[in-house]
């Protein structure tokens, strides 16, 4: 319960009233996450147990029951231009302590999906993801790196795209045809 003097103020101050404008809604945005797997998210009570249970929440501003939120409500570019949105480590927990039974882990990996598709990607991910691009791994093996592997006796370039030219260029064919290099070169957003 808010402490008497805000529940008043806000009572009184309707500008402290959030609004939605219609134009802000995407009303088939939710019908996505439904499509791609997400079938149970309309049934979310916003009861908030996957914000308590989230690791990632006690030490950000993630807030995954906002999220869900915002997203049934169909405020896609809020959703998909929020930085927040990377900050979920992926560990399951929320998706398993839903009382809906929501997937609500899949429903954040859907939603950075369609953010990345619409250009917002935070710069870390786009600089690991041309790492791919050009070197066939997202952490390319470095001088010291290399050095250890010739002390320890080893070639100084492991059998991977590091050292088969062939095989590089066939991850960066897969990169294309999947589109995934148009994602990573595409122009980034604001916000991204
Ligand atoms: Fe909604 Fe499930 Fe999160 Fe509760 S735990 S707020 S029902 S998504």
């Amino acid at each position: 319960m808010l402490p008497e003097a805000s529940r008043d103020d806000f009572m009184e101050d309707p500008t402290t009233w959030e609004t939605i404008d219609t134009d802000d809604i995407d009303p088939y945005f939710a019908d996505r996450l439904v499509e791609a797997g997400v079938d149970r998210i309309r049934t979310c009570i916003q009861c908030g147990t996957c914000s308590a249970v989230c690791p990632s929440g006690r030490r950000t501003a993630f807030r995954t029951r906002e999220i869900i939120r915002k997203a049934v409500l169909g405020l896609k570019e809020e959703v998909v231009s929020s930085p927040d949105l990377w900050l979920c480590t992926t560990c399951f927990a929320c998706l398993e302590r839903c009382p809906r039974q929501i997937k609500v882990t899949e429903a954040i990996v859907i939603l950075r999906n369609i953010a990345v598709e619409e250009g917002f990607m935070l710069p870390q991910h786009r600089k690991t993801s041309q790492k791919l691009l050009t070197t066939g791994h997202a952490v390319p093996i470095d001088s010291v790196n290399r050095r250890m592997r010739k002390a320890l006796g080893l070639q100084e370039l492991p059998p991977t795209t590091h050292s088969n030219e062939k095989a590089l260029e066939d991850v960066k064919k897969i990169m294309e045809r999947t589109g995934f290099s148009t994602l990573i070169e595409g122009e980034a957003k604001e916000g991204a």
